[in-house]
């Protein structure tokens, strides 16, 4: 059974005070030196927000008062809009966001053993159009403000008095798999990413904040210049005529491209012995036979990577359907006998890709029939991701 509490506060007129919730650490000294103070000054001000989770100027103690009253009158920390909260038995929380101007948008906590991911969304909507995803579905609304993106990091942990349990961290792993494609959103998604892995923001390794992309190739290019995070991509076909269908950005940039593409970002990266996740969505009768396995097995030969197989999540604006488990472990067993690190998602019921868009649509749907108080979620619709 899942418990549900609903939030629901009145929209905050947009003010013109910058948010200091999403600068990075370099944003941050920039705004306090224009306010003629020293850059030391950013990283108290970054533990208070991040560390202490503190959105009032005046609990911060070891901050002058004069500095204080400045920084009500210039600045905020407004993290989004929780709509709704929805805990599952065995941990799992999903929230639905309000966005200014309207949109939501879906983070996901999942905590398993000493673990705790949080997926994490970068855009309201989606322009791509992948034709298996519920987001694509929805259109493309807006890009989320660095604010926003890091916002979904500061409610989870916030959400929280003490974690379930021991003194464990509530959000070990971050997965940029929510709803959007984060690199169509490049530079709040890296600021955003940036205090993830930031001492001051929230510490996490490098090697745990992971953004997943359809394959936007300048972009990822241009990621590799700049930050060191983990790499997936979403690939779903092992040959370009059937990508295409599935994931059109492919038209633009095939598979040998996408390829050659995270091959240049790891050499970009000071350490070695990482490799891509590539994510494959599972679709009965169309990408899902033993002779697509062998296709896949033989185009990743020497590609370094892992694998990670994705039953498809139905929706309701979707005529695909999950294969059986029967030909989930045909496809796994025919890349395992290849060499490939091979992991299947685990998913008991709906996993979170399938909650992109589908918490946001019960919220719509609740909000239509308020008399309706409980969600259609049980526990059966918890997903680990691997
Ligand atoms: N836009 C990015 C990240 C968000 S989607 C991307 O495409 O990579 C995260 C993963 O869920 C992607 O691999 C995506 O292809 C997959 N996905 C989307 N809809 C799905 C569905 N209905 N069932 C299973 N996987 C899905
Ligand atoms: Fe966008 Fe990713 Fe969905 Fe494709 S799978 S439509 S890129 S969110």
């Amino acid at each position: 059974m899942m418990s549900t509490t609903e939030i629901f506060t009145p929209m905050e007129a947009p003010t013109e005070k910058t948010n200091l919730l999403g600068l990075s650490r370099e944003k941050m000294e920039a705004f306090c030196v224009s306010l003629g103070e020293k850059p030391f000054r950013a990283q108290q001000l970054l533990k208070w927000i991040h560390h202490q989770g503190v959105d009032n100027f005046d609990a911060m103690t070891n901050i002058s008062k004069a500095l204080r009253s400045r920084l009500i009158q210039c600045a905020e920390i407004r993290p989004p809009e929780i709509v709704s909260q929805n805990d599952s038995v065995d941990g799992t929380r999903k929230w639905a966001i309000r966005i200014a101007g309207g949109g939501l948008v879906e983070t996901v906590l999942i905590p398993d053993g000493d673990r705790g991911t949080l997926c994490v969304s970068s855009q309201v909507g989606c322009s791509l159009d992948c034709s298996f995803c519920s987001t694509g579905k929805q259109g493309f609304q807006r890009d989320l403000s660095a604010a926003e993106i890091i916002g979904q990091v500061w409610l989870a942990i916030n959400s929280y008095d003490a974690f379930p349990s021991t003194n464990k961290r509530i959000i070990t792993n971050v997965v940029m798999m929510g709803m959007g494609e984060p690199l169509l959103n490049f530079d709040n998604v890296v600021q955003s990413m940036s205090l993830m892995m930031d001492d001051f923001g929230y510490g996490i390794s490098k090697r745990r904040v992971t953004l997943s992309t359809s394959g936007v190739v300048p972009a990822l290019d241009k990621l590799g210049d700049v930050s060191e995070v983990s790499l997936a991509i979403s690939l779903h076909a092992p040959n370009d005529e059937l990508r295409s269908q599935l994931v059109p950005i492919n038209k633009k940039y095939p598979i040998a491209e996408l390829l050659a593409a995270c091959g240049r970002y790891w050499a970009k990266q000071t350490d070695t012995h990482r490799v891509t996740t590539v994510e494959y969505t599972l679709i009965a009768g169309v990408n899902d036979s033993r002779e697509h396995a062998k296709e896949l097995a033989k185009l990743l030969k020497d590609f370094p990577c892992k694998i990670n197989l994705i039953p498809f999540n139905p929706f309701s604006l979707s005529d695909y359907q999950r294969p059986s488990k029967k030909t989930i472990d045909q496809f796994w067993q025919v890349l395992s006998n290849s060499s490939i690190v091979t992991t299947v998602r685990n998913t008991r019921g709906d996993d979170i890709d399938a909650a992109c868009g589908q918490l946001v649509g019960q919220v719509a749907d609740r909000t239509k029939r308020s008399e309706r108080h409980r969600t259609n979620y049980t526990e059966s619709q918890v997903v680990t991701v691997r």
